[in-house]
């Protein structure tokens, strides 16, 4: 747990400071701790789960679900920390509309339910389960990337062109709101976008790393509309592992937050395993508070 502990501790701390305020001063309440007297119980049990929780939601353990927090918040339409008696309340509602029971504590029942909500959203995906492969665009639908938008560790440096337009409004305006992401021109370049099938095919079987022969069998880049944003790394970690280190402290950075919360707007939609990883579906509305 290393330097995770005071963060525990503090969610502790909270936990504690509402039951024991819980029959107090209720006029003075902060938001996120409105109807402690129902929730405060849960609020704590989930600031305990959120880093001690031990699970395996893609295949291998991991600890805690941190790095799902953003994701999680966004759907649930509370910026409420997954400690406070209004993040528990939010999850119960997700449950009750989702067929769960509504004990309003996190657990890998109910993630499962909103993974399936975000990759619903995804219209490649979507494509994939009807059994198709979406063909890729003809080659006069591809624009290039510009210097400044291609990272160091980049693949390719193609985009449909309607996708880099859409890429180019999100970015601009990532960085017009969050200074940190305009201090480090990094933030946000595109490491991936358009993959030749062919191209992907033959670096699988000369890698011998076929990503599971996703990569290899239907990469969603083939489309031109998935694009692979960095988002910061783990020291000593690529801009693409998957390992859980990795991909908590994506998770938990100012450019992937800001993706979260925005990208929506612009037409993207997540990949919940890949904070880096991002299609291009349309701008579509957000979900309504539950
Ligand atoms: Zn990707």
């Amino acid at each position: 747990m290393r330097g995770r502990f005071p963060h525990v501790l503090t969610g502790v701390l909270a936990g504690l400071a509402i039951l024991v305020s819980a029959g107090g001063a209720r006029a003075q309440v902060a938001p996120c701790q409105t109807n402690a007297d129902i929730w405060a119980g849960q609020g704590f049990a989930n600031a305990i789960s959120l880093y001690s929780l031990e699970w395996a939601p893609f295949g291998a353990t991991e600890w805690g679900w941190e790095t799902y927090l953003p994701l999680i918040q966004h759907e649930l339409r509370t910026h409420c920390g997954a400690g406070t008696p209004i993040f528990a309340s939010h999850l119960a509602a997700f449950q009750q509309t989702h067929d769960l029971a509504p004990t309003g504590l996190f657990d890998s029942a109910t993630f499962q339910v909103f993974r399936g909500v975000w990759q619903e959203r995804r219209s490649f995906i979507m494509a994939r389960l009807a059994g198709e492969c979406p063909e890729p665009p003809p080659i006069n639908q591809l624009g290039y990337l510009v210097e400044a938008e291609e990272h160091a560790d980049r693949l390719t440096r193609l985009l449909r062109r309607d996708v880099l337009a859409a890429y180019r409004r999100m970015a601009a305006e990532a960085r017009a709101q969050v200074p940190e992401i305009a201090a480090d021109p990094e933030l946000l370049q595109i490491f991936s976008g358009f993959r030749d099938p062919e191209a992907d095919a033959a670096r699988c079987a000369q890698q011998g790393n076929c990503d599971g022969l996703r990569r290899a069998i239907c990469s969603p880049h083939r489309t031109g509309t998935a694009v692979d944003l960095y988002v910061g790394r783990l020291p000593g970690s690529g801009v693409d592992s998957t390992a859980p280190a990795s991909r908590a402290h994506m998770s938990q950075g100012a450019a992937y937050r800001w993706l979260v919360e925005n990208a929506g707007r612009f037409g993207f939609t997540p990949y919940v395993y890949e904070p880096w990883h991002w299609e291009y579906v349309e701008p579509w509305r957000e979900p309504s508070a539950p």
